[in-house]
Parts: C-alpha cells; sequence; structure tokens
C-alpha cells in the first residue's frame, strides 16, 4: 500500500493535545452495534508518533497569492481582504469558479495543503437562494465563503470545486445579509415548533466552509452575527471544527448556534486534517455559552469501526465532564453516519491510505448514485439503522442532557 505523501503532523494547527485522556469506557451491552468479527477492523495507527511530540507551529492560512475577481476588488470586503494581505501576489480571474491552476488537477495531492495554506479566492457570489433544509437548519443560507483551509478525509466539500479548494470569500456581504433580511422578513414568525428550534427559523450559514476560519479571513461571519442578533424571529447556525476564539467578543445573544463538530479523538487524529483538537472544541463549550452563543453538538461523520461504540462512550463521557449547567441546560446533537464518495477514496489513497482503512469498507457499505453521477457508498440498509439506534441510546445513557435533534 502507497504510503502518505504527507507528514500529518506538519499538516496540522498548534493546538494543545490531550495527553490526559482517560482509558478506555465501558459499554452497556444493550449499547453494543459492533460489526461482526469477520468484518471488525481496528484503528489504524495514526501518522502522529506520540502524544507528548512537539508540533511544528504552522498557520493554516500563509496567505501569499490572492485569486480575484474585478468585481470583487471593486467592493468595500473585497478591498478589506486584499489590505489584509498587501503582500500577497494578486492575480485577476474572470471567475472564483474557474482557476484551473487551484481546481483542475485532482491528482496533484502533494501541493493540496499548500495551495490551501498560501492561495486565497475573492469573488461575488452570483445567485443569492435560501434553500429548504429541514435537518440541520430550515433554510441553507446563501454561502459568505466556500472551501476550506482545513483537510478532513471524509469532506465532501472538495468534491464540488476540485479537490484542493482553498478559501473563497465572497465580497458581496451588504448583498447576501440584505437577501437574508428580506427573506426572514417574509417568513414571519414561525408557528409550529420543529426539530431545528421550537421559535425560530434556523438558518445554516456555514453549509460550504467552516465559519470559524472563514472568520480569520474576512468580516463575513461577523456581519452575520451581527444581522440575527437584531432578527428576533430567525437563528443563524453552523458547524464548526476549529476553535476560534476571536467569536467570543462578538455578543451574538443567543441568536447564533454553533455546532461543534465531534468524533472519538483517535479517529479524529487520523481523519481530521488540520483541524483544532477534540478536547479544545469540548473546552471551548462553556466559552461560547458564556459568550451568549446557543452551543450545540454536531457528531459526524459517524464512522463505524472495530471498538466504535466504546470510543463513542468516552468521548460522550469526556463531554459530560467537560461541560458546565449552563451548556448542559440548553445542549443538543445531530448524529450523522459516514457517506463516502468513490472518487475522493481514489484521490485519498494518493495520500492518506490509513484513512481510507476506516473509511472506504465495501463489507460494511453499499453504493449509491448521487445526483451528480457519482458513486457514494454508505452504510448498508439495516445495520445503519442499528449503528444510529446503538449510537442514539448510548448518548442517552452517557450524556442524558444531550437532546438528539436528528440522526440518519
Ligand atoms: S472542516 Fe469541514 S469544510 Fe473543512 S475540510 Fe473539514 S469537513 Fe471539510
Amino acid at each position: 500500500m502507497t504510503q502518505p505523501t504527507f507528514d500529518l503532523d506538519l499538516l496540522t494547527t498548534p493546538s494543545p493535545r490531550p495527553d490526559d485522556a482517560p482509558p478506555p469506557a465501558r459499554v452497556s451491552g444493550a449499547a453494543r452495534a459492533t460489526p461482526s468479527s469477520a468484518t471488525a477492523r481496528a484503528i489504524p495507527e495514526p501518522a502522529t508518533t506520540s502524544s507528548t511530540t512537539p508540533r511544528p507551529a504552522r498557520p493554516l492560512l500563509d496567505v501569499r497569492r490572492i485569486y480575484v475577481e474585478p468585481e470583487a476588488a471593486a467592493l468595500p470586503r473585497g478591498r478589506q481582504v486584499l489590505d489584509r494581505w498587501p503582500d500577497a501576489e494578486r492575480i485577476e480571474v474572470a471567475s472564483h469558479w474557474n482557476i484551473p491552476e487551484l481546481h483542475g488537477d485532482e491528482t496533484n495531492v502533494d501541493r493540496w495543503v499548500r495551495i490551501k495554506t498560501e492561495a486565497l479566492v475573492l469573488g461575488v457570489k452570483k445567485s443569492l437562494a435560501a434553500r429548504p433544509n429541514g435537518r440541520s437548519a430550515d433554510f441553507i443560507a446563501p454561502s459568505t465563503a466556500n472551501g476550506c483551509a482545513m483537510a478532513c478525509a471524509y469532506c465532501y466539500v472538495p468534491r464540488r470545486k476540485g479537490y484542493s479548494n482553498p478559501v473563497t470569500v465572497f465580497a458581496n456581504i451588504d448583498q447576501i445579509t440584505g437577501y437574508l433580511a428580506r427573506h426572514v422578513a417574509r417568513q414571519g414568525g414561525k408557528a409550529e415548533p420543529n426539530q431545528c428550534d421550537p421559535r425560530a427559523w434556523v438558518y445554516d450559514i456555514g453549509e460550504n466552509s467552516d465559519v470559524s476560519v472563514d472568520a480569520t479571513v474576512s468580516d463575513n461571519p461577523r456581519d452575520l452575527v451581527d444581522l440575527f442578533r437584531g432578527l428576533p424571529t430567525a437563528k443563524a447556525s453552523f458547524a464548526t471544527k476549529y476553535v476560534n476564539r476571536d467569536l467570543l467578543d462578538w455578543d451574538p445573544r443567543g441568536r447564533t448556534r454553533v455546532r461543534f463538530s465531534l468524533m472519538p479523538d483517535r479517529v479524529a487524529r487520523l481523519v481530521d486534517v488540520r483541524t483544532s483538537r477534540v478536547a479544545e472544541r469540548i473546552a471551548a463549550i462553556d466559552d461560547f455559552v458564556e459568550a451568549g452563543y446557543e452551543v450545540h453538538l454536531n457528531f459526524s461523520p459517524v464512522i463505524v469501526h472495530d471498538g466504535w461504540l466504546e470510543d463513542w462512550a468516552e468521548l460522550l463521557d469526556q463531554v459530560d465532564a467537560g461541560i458546565g449547567a449552563k451548556a448542559r441546560a440548553q445542549l443538543a446533537c445531530e448524529v450523522i453516519m459516514l457517506t463516502h464518495n468513490e472518487a475522493l477514496h481514489e484521490v485519498n489513497l494518493g495520500w492518506h491510505p490509513r484513512a481510507e482503512e476506516m473509511l472506504w469498507r465495501p463489507d460494511l457499505q453499499q453504493a449509491k448514485r448521487s445526483e451528480s453521477g457519482g458513486r457514494n457508498v454508505r452504510y448498508r440498509t439495516g445495520d445503519k439503522g442499528r449503528y444510529v439506534a446503538a449510537l442514539t441510546d448510548l448518548i442517552a445513557e452517557r450524556l442524558p442532557s444531550c437532546r438528539v435533534r436528528y440522526a440518519f
């Protein structure tokens, strides 16, 4: 098998590691749903050497080149981003969607992270629409960014815009916030409570990016938090794997929901590349609640492997021990089982085959043709329901304060 092109330690940010992780937790018999012993597979050793190995400080972003649409450069937000990196080379592009040197070479995996770190794209969001959703949120808001500086092995975002997919910032933030304010006004009050929220219309503002990282690039996320602070019938929401403590000063007054995305740490060390460590995300929960955010948990993607429920029990215990009464009183989660993709699998084999040993499990998964014609895989019908039930039972047992908003 091909060895990884990258040393994962060199790709990660210098966040603290949970050196004092407790021993594996025991899981009650009722909550077990381990794949059969014939198919069970242990977690491959992560590329990191030990939990005490010092990490070199490598920034998520060290912007050297900005690909910029002229229309974006003329807008105040565009100028703000350009001014933030005055020494970066500026390369004019006709469309943020069509930059072959960033998006065109899916096999050049060893350039990915360099591109993610050094390149930024500045464009204008052309079509503005809030799409009905009904799961993570009532609506998916028009993006104010897409792409990501992190590099999770399972990420679906890269499939849409090549595989390096650096951060693209949309400079027409005033149009986007204006559209959103009008869309919220058209909905009126929420008459019927639903799992998204009992009272507010929830808008996911981070479908195609990680908003906490976007906030290191531009003030777009802050403008959205400011907008929703003044919208009593609506709430912004985003999932994140990055702890950006700058957000603690934004005074959201309960109108923005942060969904910290969590999975067991020993799995995250393998598949969450360049993200904040799981312990750091848990440690941030109370601080974000205290700062006025609603904080939920995004248990996603849930990856089945030998001993997965023991790992999840340990994670749930860590959350339970790591949060205070105020966070507990408002806690809820969503549970999303892994969906993987054949094209991404092929690409990942070139740089991170050990992650694929966990993500690509033909012995547990079945194929499903996606709307775009790609071949997705997910856990087999029947088994998947059993996994979902086992994990939701485990949440009820180990973290009873956490309401499950939805699970699939
Ligand atoms: S943090 Fe989210 S958007 Fe970024 S690479 Fe990971 S899964 Fe993708």
